[in-house]
C-alpha cells in the first residue's frame, strides 16, 4: 500500500493549552499509523505543540507564512521563525487565504518558493469555486493555480511539494466532492504536471483532498487511483475523528 498522507488544518481555533491536550491525545492514539501525518495549529500554539510532537510520527506544520526571509513586514512569520519554532510543512495558498485574504497566485509562488530555500515542506492549496465549477472553468482555474504556484520550481524540488486539491465549495461546508469528481480533477492535475515536468514526476506528486472529509468518507476517497491523502478542517479538531480519518485503512 502506498503512503497516504493525512494532514490538520486547526485554522483559528484552540489555545495554546488546548493544543497542547489535542496534539498529546493524537501522539499517543496514532503512534504506529502508517500514514505520513501532519498538523497545523495557530502560530501561537507551534512552539508548545513542537515540544510534544518531539519524537512522535505527527508533523508540525504552519497555516501559512509571510513572502519574505526578514525585515520591517509587521503581522508576519518568516520560515526561518516557522523552523525555529520546530515547524517542517507549510500550507500555502489556502482558499480562504486565497479568497479572504486576497492572495495571488503570484504572492503565493513567492512563498512557495522562500519555503523550499529553506527546507520547509510547502502543501499549495488549490480549488475552485462553485460559480467557476458550474461556468465550465474548473480545469483552467486549476491549471492556473498550478502552473502559476510552482513556477520557477526546477524538477528536482517539485519532489519536496504536496499539492491539495480543495474545491472551495466543498470546504467546512459539510458537502464532499464525490470520489469520482475528486480522481478526475486529481488525474487532470497529474496531466498538468506531465506537461510541466514529466510523467515520472507527475506520477510520484502526492496530492491530497481536502473538503469535508470525515471518517465516513476517507476510505471511499482514499480507494480513489489518484488520491494520496487528505487535508483536514473542521474534523482534524477532535481526535475522535482525525485519529479514524489517519488511519482509515484499518
Ligand atoms: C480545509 O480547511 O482545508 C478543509 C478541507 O476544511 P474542512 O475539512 O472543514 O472542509
Amino acid at each position: 500500500m502506498k503512503q497516504y498522507y493525512i494532514a490538520g488544518n486547526w485554522k483559528m481555533h484552540r489555545t495554546i493549552a488546548e493544543s497542547v491536550e489535542l496534539a498529546k491525545e493524537l501522539v499517543a492514539k496514532l503512534e504506529g499509523s502508517s500514514s505520513k501525518i501532519m498538523i497545523a495549529p495557530a502560530f501561537t500554539s507551534l512552539a508548545a505543540v513542537a515540544t510534544v510532537l518531539k519524537g512522535s510520527n505527527v508533523l508540525l506544520g504552519a497555516q501559512n507564512m509571510g513572502p519574505e526571509e526578514q525585515g520591517a513586514h509587521t503581522g508576519e512569520i518568516s520560515p526561518a521563525m516557522l523552523k525555529d519554532a520546530g515547524v517542517s510543512v507549510v500550507i500555502l495558498g489556502h482558499s480562504e487565504r486565497r479568497h479572504s485574504y486576497l492572495e495571488t497566485d503570484e504572492l503565493i509562488n513567492k512563498k512557495l518558493l522562500l519555503a523550499l530555500k529553506h527546507g520547509l515542506e510547502p502543501i499549495l492549496c488549490v480549488g475552485e469555486t462553485l460559480a467557476e465549477r458550474e461556468g465550465g472553468n474548473l480545469e483552467s482555474v486549476v491549471r492556473t493555480q498550478v502552473v502559476e504556484g510552482l513556477k520557477g520550481v526546477a524538477e528536482t524540488e517539485l519532489a519536496k511539494v504536496i499539492i491539495a486539491y480543495e474545491p472551495v465549495w466543498a470546504i467546512g461546508t459539510g458537502k464532499t466532492a464525490t470520489p469520482e469528481d475528486a480522481d478526475a480533477v486529481h488525474a487532470y492535475i497529474r496531466r498538468v504536471l506531465k506537461e510541466l515536468y514529466s510523467e515520472k514526476s507527475a506520477v510520484a506528486m502526492t496530492i491530497q483532498y481536502g473538503g469535508s472529509v470525515k471518517p465516513e468518507n476517507a476510505a471511499e476517497l482514499m480507494a480513489k487511483a489518484n488520491i494520496d491523502g487528505a487535508l483536514v478542517g473542521g474534523a482534524s479538531l477532535k481526535a475522535e475523528s482525525f485519529v479514524p480519518i489517519v488511519n482509515f485503512y484499518k
